[in-house]
């Protein structure tokens, strides 16, 4: 083999040895409480499907019409080609259902992530960035030129002192995840605007794991805490609890003109498919209709992380559906999540670098989907496996 690439199969093998290596397993069916991984029918407890939206039949029957109606690609972007109705309706409905002037859909969450954040900085401005904002956070603002401050975690008053030992800047831009989705616990966004308004600047909120799970009926995390008209910037995907896919800006209708003349992945990449943005809309009726999956997302999500504190497992900080259980070492969590396997519950173990080094987890990822007989099932796996392994006395 050419020298030219054997640095990679090195860096593979040191992945592998630290038993941080990402095996991607192969799913045979829908996305469900139940689904087929490797052939095998094994509990899911890994997606971010929080409300059972990704094979829901409204939202297929919805994007089969799409397809009859409009066909299945966009052809080329929006500002080149024009755009549809659908997409215009669905930004309309977002906007409307997230208490906002104004919407604007992307191809993806981390897609409108590297949009908005280079629209609104840039060289000589400064972005005030929680350490552990998602990735897609961290690869807008390194685009953007601007200088990143990271502050500690969910800390106002070190955001506060970061601000102050901060002279030099043009813009200012305080970003933070609203739900951060390796612990599942939530930014104290209204001290965030405290600071915010104190200084003038302004403040973006990414809700990717707070759209259709915080908030009344899911209107995410802005609502949650009242902050309506507060919070200058909304990110959002359409890929966690409205089950389909695409990103979402919500805010001022002057940042959304903004943004459809200077978003780059807007101008440069083509729109989410028609039966995407139908499927989409489904998805904000259903929401809109009734508080039922919301509602159930929750109580499945209590009685589960009651379960675990009762067997005596670690679940560390979360205050949402999504709970990790805190193991430690890489390989334990790998270990563990293979076993849960082979007892029939695919629960993913997460590791160095996408957490701390020592603080490697399973994360599980609650539903409405889940019946109460799932969630028995899933504790008495857990219960098994952690006893086999000593996490929880026997
Ligand atoms: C999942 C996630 C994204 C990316 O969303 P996609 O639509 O899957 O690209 C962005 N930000 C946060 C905080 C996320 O959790």
């Amino acid at each position: 083999m050419s020298t030219k690439l054997q640095w990679i199969e090195t860096e593979l093998a040191n992945l592998k040895e630290q038993g941080l290596f990402n095996t991607i397993r192969t799913i045979g069916t829908p996305q469900g409480a139940w689904i087929e991984v490797d052939g095998r029918r094994v509990l899911n407890l890994c997606s971010n499907n929080y409300l059972g939206l990704a094979n829901h039949p409204r939202l297929k029957d919805a994007a089969k019409g799409a397809i009859d109606e409009m066909g299945v690609g966009p052809a080329a972007v929006r500002s080149i080609a024009g755009t549809t109705t659908l997409h215009t309706t669905l930004e309309e409905r977002l906007a409307r259902f997230k208490g906002v002037e104004a919407a604007l859909t992307f191809q993806s969450g981390f897609n409108a992530n590297i949009a908005v954040i280079p629209a609104l900085v840039g060289k000589g401005d400064v972005i005030f960035s929680d350490r552990l904002n998602h990735a897609s956070i961290i690869d807008g603002c390194r685009l953007s030129g601007a200088k990143i401050v990271a502050y500690e975690h969910n800390s106002p008053d070190d955001l506060r002192a970061k601000i102050a030992e901060t002279t030099e800047y043009g813009r200012r831009l305080i970003i933070s995840d609203g739900v951060f989705s390796m612990d599942g616990d939530i930014a104290p966004l209204p001290a965030l605007y405290e600071v915010a308004r104190e200084h003038d600047i302004l403040l973006m909120v990414d809700d990717a794991h707070g759209e259709g799970v915080l908030g009344k009926g899911g209107r995410g995390i802005v609502d949650h805490f009242d902050l309506h008209g507060k919070v200058d910037i909304e990110v959002g995907t359409m890929s966690k609890a409205f089950g389909v896919v695409g990103g979402i800006v919500a805010g001022k209708k002057l940042l959304i003109d903004w943004l459809k003349q200077r978003a780059r992945p807007f101008l440069f990449s083509s729109a989410m498919t028609a039966p995407d943005a139908a499927a989409c809309l489904t998805a904000v009726d259903m929401l809109e209709e009734s508080t039922e999956l919301v509602d159930r997302l929750w109580s499945n999500a209590a009685v589960f992380k009651k379960g675990m504190q009762a067997l005596g497992f670690d679940t560390g900080v979360s205050e949402t559906p999504i709970v990790p259980v805190m193991l430690g070492e890489a390989p334990l969590a790998q270990q563990f999540s293979k076993k849960l396997f082979e007892a029939g519950v695919f629960a993913m173990s997460i590791g160095f670098p996408t957490v701390a080094k020592g603080k490697a987890r399973i994360r599980v990822m609650n539903s409405a989907a889940h019946s109460p007989e799932d969630l028995e099932t899933a504790l008495a796996a857990f219960e098994q496996v952690g006893k086999e392994l000593g996490v929880v006395p026997a």
